[in-house]
């Protein structure tokens, strides 16, 4: 049986995006802890209970890869939606609080989506519409899942129609009107992995110039041991006491519409995307390994033909070689988790 709001007391605030608000919460009725997503949708009664309706079908979602769904429900202009709670919070939070996530740890975040991808599609025919670092969420139990895909076609509408839902993760195919397919997807997990692996977005006005390499210094002080084997890893020590002036300030940087000296307009992007070579793995600071800098490029490959479906990505040197076990995740979980 489905949660009911009256179930939940509210214990924390975990986020807020666009769309919604996430609050940690208490189920009195279960004794455990889970998160409730609050949409502001803007539309007649008819369309919620529809949108009600079609979320539904996330109760049939059921994989390692899935967030876990607990219920749906109307709270006032809002659509509740409670999920699993992923106490490690979504790698955009991990990687803007401890900078570059490593790379090792990256292969098994492309391992998790790609299989995340694949049951939506092959089990409910979903494409997911959303990949990005903040959709993609970590827990301390070692695990890594996707959320916020696009099961409601009433719910995209009515979101849509209440911002520019212009994403910047967004495929070249799809920025010049192609519909999407599971190779949108699959650009969209390209460009967040390239996010994590450097800690910033990829695209800048003047890629991988010199100060986009300063900026990434911030993280000086974790960059050092970021591609030793997990286990062989620490916990570091605290952020410096002006971490939150940098967080403020890398909030504010990469993609913003306002603009700042080296951002660049939404506009520019989208045409940059679409005109110019897509991003690379690669960095002044650190070296990746050949397999992760080939799986990258292969997501891609700006023709959606040419780029590697989940199938083939799964079955890469990358992914298959890879010698991290979901322990190996946990302790960095953990320790993402003790550098408050
Ligand atoms: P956008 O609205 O642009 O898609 P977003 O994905 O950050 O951005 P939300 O989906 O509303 O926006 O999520 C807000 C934040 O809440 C996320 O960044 C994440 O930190 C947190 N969050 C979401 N779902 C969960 C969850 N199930 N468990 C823990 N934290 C969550
Ligand atoms: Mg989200």
């Amino acid at each position: 049986d489905l949660v009911k709001d009256e179930d939940l007391e509210i214990i924390t605030d975990l986020g807020a995006g666009n769309g919604g608000t996430v609050t940690k919460v208490w189920n009195k009725k279960r004794n455990c802890v889970m998160a409730r997503k609050l949409i502001l949708v803007d539309a007649k009664p008819s369309v919620r209970k529809q949108i009600l309706r079609e979320l539904q079908i996330m109760n049939d979602c059921n994989s390692p890869y899935i967030v876990g769904y607990y219920g749906c429900f109307p709270v006032d202009v809002h659509v509740g939606i409670v999920l699993e709670l992923m106490d490690a919070g979504s790698l955009n939070d991990i990687y803007r609080h401890i900078g570059p996530i490593p790379i090792e740890v990256v292969g098994k975040v492309a391992e998790a989506v790609l299989h995340g991808l694949m049951y939506l599609y092959d089990v409910h025919r979903i494409i997911h519409r959303d990949i990005k670092p903040s959709n993609i969420l970590a827990n301390t139990n070692g695990e890594i899942k996707i959320c916020d895909f696009g099961v409601s076609g009433e719910l995209i509408n009515s979101i849509a129609n209440t911002f520019v839902g212009t994403s910047t993760y967004m495929s070249p195919e799809r920025i010049q009107g192609a519909p999407y397919t599971i190779k949108s997807d699959v650009w969209s997990l390209g460009i967040s992995l390239i996010e994590l692996a450097l800690g910033r977005f990829p695209f800048t006005d003047s890629q991988g110039n010199e100060e986009e390499e300063e900026e990434e210094s911030d993280h000086e002080e974790f960059d050092e041991d970021a591609t030793l084997p997990l286990s062989t890893q620490r916990p570091k020590l605290p952020v410096p006491s002006s971490s939150d002036n940098k967080k403020e300030k890398r909030k504010s940087k990469g993609v913003s519409l306002a603009g700042g000296g080296h951002t660049m307009s939404i506009l520019d992007l989208l045409q940059h995307i679409v005109n110019e070579p897509a991003p690379k793995l690669v960095s002044k600071r650190r070296t990746y390994p050949v397999e992760a800098t080939t799986f990258v490029q292969d997501c891609l490959y700006k023709d959606p033909n040419d780029r590697k479906s989940p199938q083939e990505l799964l079955a890469s040197d990358w992914i298959s070689k890879s010698k991290v076990t979901q322990d190996d995740l946990k302790t960095w979980a953990l320790s993402t988790i003790q550098k408050d």
